[in-house]
């Protein structure tokens, strides 16, 4: 195959537009994409300071790079955060720390790393606590409560998170398996700000997963090709296999998804339930943001103190 632009060899395939690319080309198209996705939805002004949470993987290395280009262009400012989550299966968590700062370093981005245990506990601590069926879901707030936290302490207005289109559609999915409509009622590729909540955007989001592993490997970027020891079984995988398989057979069908529940899915959904979104106060412990007493964070460190002491 060819490259549909200069004609040389095809580095690249992309069945849903029916196209290939040669690295080069690759490379400027996929940095194109992201800029049309950050200016189509609104997700970066001029003069902003943007945080960038890079965990190691392509995805978030890959949008690290490519804002990190954008960001001369769109005269805005990068600064990273990484989360050391102590997961020890195969070194996880240390490799993947060790090569966000690498990254961070290369590219000579300010950058904090936060380790979970500052705080008391461990994901892999949790794993083992079983306060949940699966831990993904405690992890997942955590994450999200330290990158907002952290962001909004670095004076970022913005928080970047590398979700491609694959995780994109895979939480929508999700969330309507399990009935969980309001949560798909707040869910879009850019958040604005709330009091105390740093506005959460998706660059990747018009990002196909496959593309990020493309761009990583063409601009010789050393990422974290692991898998959570923690990620077995979790019903993300089935999905997105699902997504996969469907994807094979009607090319261009997760751009489709895509665009029918952002044009008319999200629009209908967050018109009808934002009224019924709880609004957002301070926790009694921590301060930060929660539509609870105490935000979910705090009672997991509280139930986690309980357990440690227990087990000593
Ligand atoms: Fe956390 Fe689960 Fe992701 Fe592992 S797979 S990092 S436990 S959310
Ligand atoms: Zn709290």
């Amino acid at each position: 195959m060819r490259c549909r632009i200069c004609g040389a060899e095809a580095a690249v395939r992309l069945r849903y537009a029916n196209t290939a690319l040669c690295g080069e080309h690759f490379v400027r198209f996929f940095e194109r994409r992201v800029e049309r996705t950050v200016r189509k939805f609104g997700m970066i002004e001029s003069g902003e300071r943007v945080a960038v949470a890079v965990s190691g993987g392509k995805d978030s290395l890959a949008m690290l790079y490519a804002l990190s280009g954008l960001a001369e262009r769109m005269g805005f400012e990068i600064v990273g955060i990484t989360i050391d989550l102590g997961i020890e299966g195969g070194r996880y968590s240390e490799r993947c720390v060790e090569i966000a700062v690498e990254n961070y370093e290369r590219l000579g981005i300010p950058y904090k790393v936060v380790r979970l245990s500052e705080y008391g506990f461990t994901v892999d601590e949790l794993a083992r606590a079983r306060l949940r069926p699966r831990v993904c879901s405690l992890c997942g707030s955590v994450k999200r409560h330290l990158l907002n936290k952290i962001a909004r302490e670095m004076g970022a207005s913005r928080l970047a998170t590398g979700h491609n289109l694959d995780d994109f559609l895979q939480v929508v999915l999700q969330h309507y398996l399990f009935g969980r409509i309001e949560e798909l009622a707040k869910f879009y590729p850019a958040i604005p700000p709330a009091p105390g909540m740093v506005s959460r955007i998706k660059p990747l989001v018009e990002t196909p997963e496959r593309d990020s592993m493309a761009y990583v490997l063409l601009k010789g970027i050393e990422y974290h090709g692991g898998t959570c020891p923690h990620a077995r079984g979790a019903t993300s995988l089935d999905l997105k296999r699902a997504l996969n398989a469907l994807e094979r057979d009607h090319p261009g069908v997760k751009f489709s998804m895509f665009n029918v529940y952002i044009k008319s899915i999200y629009p209908l959904l967050s018109r009808e339930y934002m009224s019924k979104i709880e609004d957002v106060g301070a926790c009694e412990i921590c301060g930060e943001p929660t539509s609870a007493r105490i935000c979910l964070f705090c009672r997991i460190r509280e139930a986690m103190k309980k357990r440690l002491k227990k087990s000593n």
